[in-house]
């Protein structure tokens, strides 16, 4: 049975054009500079952000660790929202890795509450450790992917500078908000001192992520994945991936959300609770039904279907290129299915 895998877009494998261009990739040293093929890729990295600079990672994971550790010193305070990545999913990094203290902000919707996010902001007195980072996220977060307007992102920015803080936005899926408020990426990036990307997800890039910034910052982030290992000789196999990936990115997520209308419609009709879709990420709840996540993936599994198991009665589907549009009659069958058989089951 061929599985449709909706379980993250993560699960996307390389097209044959990007194995083409990996297996034609131009290559060189990259760890001395001489990898043509990587700096094509950092070079529309930089112009994709409209950033001075970019260097290209092995992850998201590494691309948010390496961008604290370059923009603040041991000790420091720095702001997060309570539902982020790099807080939650990063194996407190922040504390081992950067050895700063995480201020955590509640989010809604990825947004800051602006009131609180200023009493929030710290200066350096005799008994206190300065702020010297706020952290975002955009989309908002990996189970919902709500995108952060830049009417929003702005005004943080506003209040950041203003305190002589920089900004640094997780955007492991920035392409999906732009893609979703029709926008280009440099210009909701526009005020944000330092962004990253996954080229792993909805790009189908089988590694990589882009970290763009100001040109001192990104010399200091090259330095910081040097010291964590992240320094790699023959990367053009891996960046010649990211430049087919990057080419023709807004078609791609765009259909993505599509996609994820067209799903989240479908199971909405069948009586399921869905969250609001503003990108590729669908979050079912389940407890109207009384039908526990794990046992709905585990029946769906059994029908060829992967979904994933967020919480105790919420399920994560994420529409992405390996998934086709026709695929998702299938995917409704199967839920359709499921929900029969435990309705008659329960009565
Ligand atoms: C996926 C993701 C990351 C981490 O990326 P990896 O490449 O898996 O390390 C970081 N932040 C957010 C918001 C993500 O969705």
């Amino acid at each position: 049975m061929k599985y449709l895998d909706l379980r993250s877009d993560t699960v996307t494998a390389p097209s044959e054009e990007m194995r083409d261009a990996m297996r034609n990739a131009i290559v060189g040293d990259d760890v001395l500079g001489d990898d043509p093929t990587v700096k094509v890729l950092e070079k529309m990295g930089a112009e994709l952000f409209g950033k001075e600079d970019c260097l290209l990672t092995v992850s998201g994971t590494m691309s948010n660790q390496i961008a604290v550790l370059s923009l603040t010193s041991r000790g420091d305070q720095i702001i997060v929202h309570d539902m982020a990545h790099i807080y939650n999913l990063e194996l407190a990094g922040l504390a081992l890795i950067s050895g700063v203290q995480p201020r955590v902000l509640k989010a809604i919707g990825g947004k800051y509450n602006l009131e609180e996010l200023k009493e929030n902001i710290i200066t350096k007195q005799i008994q206190t450790s300065p702020t010297t980072l706020i952290c975002m996220e955009n989309t908002f977060n990996l189970n919902q992917g709500l995108v952060v307007g830049k009417d929003h992102i702005d005004e943080v920015c506003k209040i950041a500078h203003s305190h002589g803080i920089p900004v640094y936005m997780d955007g492991a899926r920035i392409l999906n908000a732009a893609s979703s408020l029709n926008m280009e990426v440099d210009e909701l990036c526009e005020n944000i001192d330092v962004v990253s990307l996954c080229l792993s997800k909805g790009l189908g890039c089988p590694i990589g992520s882009l970290l763009a910034g100001p040109k001192e910052v990104v010399a200091k982030a090259r330095r910081m994945r040097q010291m964590l290992g992240g320094g790699w000789r023959q990367a053009g196999v891996i960046a010649a991936a990211g430049i087919v990936g990057l080419e023709n990115w807004k078609e791609v997520i765009a259909a993505d959300h599509k996609k994820a209308q067209v799903l989240a419609n479908g199971l909405a009709d069948l009586g399921l609770k869905i969250n609001q879709v503003q990108t590729n990420i669908i979050n079912i709840g389940l407890e109207d039904l009384n039908i526990t996540a794990s046992d709905f993936c585990n029946r769906l599994l059994e029908l060829g279907v992967k979904a994933k198991e967020i919480g105790p009665y919420n399920v994560r589907m994420i529409c992405h290129k390996d998934i086709e549009l026709q695929d998702l009659d299938r995917v409704l069958d199967s839920c359709k299915k499921l929900i029969n058989v435990y309705e008659v089951k329960q009565h």
